[in-house]
């Protein structure tokens, strides 16, 4: 709980009591969550913050790159997950939402590929796979 105060400190993110309950809620997700999914376990912990509101608060962390977006494609909708440390790409199921984290990155070679042909400084990306998991296939 201390930890995630410091964080959104870190992040120059203002602490009120809703941030801080809703990344205590993504920290402890273990799939992403769109804003409906935070809602829903909001209210199962006696908690009642709008949809709107949830997603205003999502946008804001977006902006302060706490978490990461993705769009599940056929659906688009949003679904977020807690920016992690350490650098993965994930295997996403489109029915249950079940996450895999991939070992290691593709990419390496293509940023420095790309680097090169654009001259972009290129700081960082972001790969999804989506499919069926074994249950939902
Ligand atoms: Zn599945
Ligand atoms: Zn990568």
């Amino acid at each position: 709980m201390t930890d995630h105060k410091e964080y959104l400190d870190q992040h120059g993110i203002k602490k009120t009591k809703q941030r801080i309950l809703i990344l205590n809620i993504l920290s402890q997700a273990e799939n992403i969550m769109t804003v409906e999914e935070i809602y829903l376990e909001l209210s199962k912990q006696g908690v009642v913050i709008s949809l709107s509101t949830i997603y205003r608060i999502m946008e804001l962390f977006l902006a302060k790159g706490l978490v990461v977006k993705s769009i599940i494609p056929g659906n688009n909708k949003g679904v977020f997950s807690l920016k992690r440390l350490e650098h993965n790409h994930h295997l996403i199921c489109l029915k249950c939402k079940k996450t895999v984290a991939l070992k290691g990155c593709p990419l390496t070679e293509f940023e420095r590929n790309v680097e090169q042909q654009t001259e972009f400084n290129i700081v960082d990306h972001n790969l999804e796979l989506y499919g069926y998991c074994n249950k939902c296939k």
